[in-house]
């Protein structure tokens, strides 16, 4: 386990993991301390955590990762807004989920938007209960070299900027592998590294093969491995500024 900066993170890489792979995840976690990764975890359904998988989620918060929230039943925020209203959308998806994790110790600060579903209205209305959030650009970008011009926030902006742009690194789904180029992914996590600002991306499951959207082990260390290579720190949501 590394030290938690005691100043703000001039730069890194933010690593989050959605859902509720918790056992996957905890196998995981040896791989993020031989790097000296903190990572960020999404829960959706945390009134539906059994016992162990609350005890290891207590363990991945105490070496320092975050735990953030994904919603009580993983709900698009617009469709749901637009279907039932703002109120029902914070009562019955967000609140409760926020309350489900309080009441399991995990004080939730920052969001992930469920499917990267979002717009301004939403993040309006989340931004009243969470520090920041965490939306999406498309999958399909990751192997353009221009993704950095969004997926990158400089460092000067990091403090006041709350939505955070985020690009899966996924390997595949069920019986479907997604592309192996993460050029676009790399030129981002280079220009952090070089010129300062964070680079955030996401996954979900940590496996060789799921029936869940999932990044292979292998594929996860190599990216690690890239940042470490370029001296970004990985570091979770709670860690920034
Ligand atoms: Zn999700």
């Amino acid at each position: 386990m590394t030290d938690r900066p005691d100043s703000g993170v001039d730069r890194a890489l933010l690593l989050t993991f959605d859902d509720r792979h918790v056992h996957e995840w905890a196998a995981a976690a040896p791989l993020f301390t031989s790097y000296g990764a903190r990572v960020t975890f999404f829960i959706c359904e945390p009134d539906r955590l059994d016992r162990e998988e609350v005890r290891l989620l207590r363990r991945l918060a105490d070496d320092g990762h975050t735990i953030g929230c994904h919603g009580l039943r993983h709900e698009r925020a617009p469709e749901f807004v637009a279907a039932h209203g703002a109120g029902a959308y914070l009562d019955r998806e967000v609140v409760p989920a926020l309350d489900a994790l309080r009441r399991l110790g995990f004080p939730a600060r920052s969001f992930a938007y469920p499917c990267s579903a979002r717009d301004e209205d939403t993040d309006r209305l989340l931004l009243t209960l969470f520090d920041r959030l965490r939306g999406g650009v498309p999958a399909g970008r990751r192997a353009d070299p221009c993704l950095a011009d969004e997926l990158h926030v400089p460092a000067g902006d990091v403090p006041a900027r709350r939505v955070l742009p985020g690009c899966s690194v996924d390997s595949g789904r069920g019986s479907v592998a997604y592309g192996d180029d993460l050029s676009g992914v790399e030129a981002a996590l280079r220009r952090s590294a070089e010129h300062g600002g964070v680079t955030t991306l996401y996954a979900h499951c940590v496996a060789d093969a799921h029936e869940a959207n999932h990044v292979t082990p292998a594929r996860l260390e190599k990216l690690l491995a890239t940042a470490d290579g370029m001296a970004l720190p990985c570091v979770g949501f709670d860690d920034l500024p």
